[in-house]
């Protein structure tokens, strides 16, 4: 299956799209982006790393899709030797992501051009050494490898000092805390390669974070995303709302289309980004002011090599599939491929899911209903959604 155009209508440019915010140049490898430079389109590989054979067709697919930048995660050792090979075919620059061991940067540096690391997950890594100490070391390997550095807040990982200090029903600006804490920080150490992303699966909030941001720091490139934004073509409807305010407004340096898509239509989100810019720069707009989904909402994230069981794909469909006689009713439903992100990211919907190996966690915003199969979850969610909407 794949990825079906936008949807109409797109109206003509009934907003005023102001100039690009003069942030400083980071380049990657052969791309470089910020002070003016084009849009740089990129996606990420789904596959798990060490898996050579996919991961390099994965890899390919992207290219052939047109990807400006790839991002392949690395959570292990295996991971790192499956990157060196990996790396050696690539014919676009290579950013990887960071996972449960960010020490493993020193391995990975020389075979990439970008780290991107989450001040979350590292606020949990080595809690003995000051936060400060952990971002040196990562400034210095870059340095050292000649990589840029992208700081990624996303919604369902941030900080929990940063959390702790605002009210709980703010969830921007912990993030932004967060990342303007990071930025800080690199300054101070001499290191100005970096951009910085805020992503959540809400569109209105990814606008409000980006546009905070960008106010405070108009100087440091933005990497704009919805994460997990959910399957086509819902998915990229909300990404290309989030877009259109914050590009219109001068705002992003490259960007990131997350859908939940069969691993060999992953090329799809790469395609699904140009048709935004396109669109954008022709002044062609859905011209929505504010994204406030009716109905059901299904926030998916997008797999990564994360994914425990690549089933979760098809149950993400099967979900819109089984909830459609409930489509008046405004009910979010997040499907999540793994444990890392899965509890946290789950939290704030009505019916959270997050997949395991052989079998589905589901829940009622944070409280956990139970574990079920993957062919018994979908029962007991529509039982569940028949109580929300009675309750309603
Ligand atoms: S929820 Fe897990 S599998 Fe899905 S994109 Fe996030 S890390 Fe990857």
């Amino acid at each position: 299956m794949s990825c079906p155009p936008p949807q109409p209508p797109l109206y003509s440019l009934v907003m005023t799209t102001r100039p690009r915010n003069p942030t400083r140049a980071v380049r990657i490898g052969d791309i470089t982006i910020g002070a003016g430079h084009p849009i740089a389109v990129q996606s990420m590989a789904a596959t798990r790393t060490q898996d050579i054979e996919a991961t390099t067709r994965q890899i390919r697919l992207l290219q052939e899709a047109g990807a400006d930048i790839i991002r392949v995660a690395v959570d292990s050792r295996k991971d790192t030797d499956a990157l060196r090979q990996i790396s050696a075919m690539a014919e676009r620059p290579l950013s990887v992501d960071l996972q449960e061991h960010y020490r493993l940067a020193e391995v990975i540096a020389p075979h990439v051009q970008k780290i991107r690391y989450n001040p979350g997950h590292l606020y949990h890594h080595e809690r003995e050494l000051p936060i400060r100490n952990k971002v040196a070391y990562l400034a210095e390997v870059a340095e050292k490898h000649d990589c840029a550095i992208r700081i990624g807040v996303n919604c369902g990982s941030v900080d929990p000092e940063k959390v702790g200090m605002f009210p709980a029903d703010d969830s921007i600006s912990p993030m932004l805390a967060s990342a303007l804490e990071h930025c800080e920080m690199l300054d101070e150490l001499g290191y100005f390669r970096y951009c910085v992303s805020l992503k959540d699966s809400d569109p209105n909030k990814v606008i409000e974070a980006n546009k905070r941001f960008a106010a405070q720091r108009p100087d440091v490139p933005l990497h704009l995303g919805v994460t997990e934004a959910g399957l086509p073509p819902e998915g990229v409807i909300k990404t290309r709302v989030a877009f259109e305010q914050l590009l219109s407004a001068g705002i992003g340096d490259t960007i990131r289309v997350s859908l939940t898509v069969p691993f060999d239509n992953k090329g799809d989100e790469i395609t699904a980004g140009r048709q935004i810019l396109d669109d954008i720069q022709a002044g062609r707009f859905r011209s929505v002011p504010e994204y406030r989904p009716q109905g059901i909402n299904i926030i998916s994230c997008p797999s990564c090599s994360r994914v425990e069981n690549e089933a979760f794909i098809d149950l993400a469909h099967k979900v819109r599939d089984v909830t459609e006689y409930a489509k008046m009713h405004s009910i979010t439903i997040a499907v999540m491929g793994c444990r890392v992100n899965g509890p946290g990211e789950t939290d704030d919907a009505d019916l959270g899911m997050w997949c395991a190996p052989t079998f589905v966690n589901l829940k009622r915003g944070p409280e956990l209903i139970g574990k079920f199969g993957y062919d018994e979850v979908l029962d007991v969610l529509k039982t569940e959604v028949d109580r929300l909407i009675s309750a309603a």
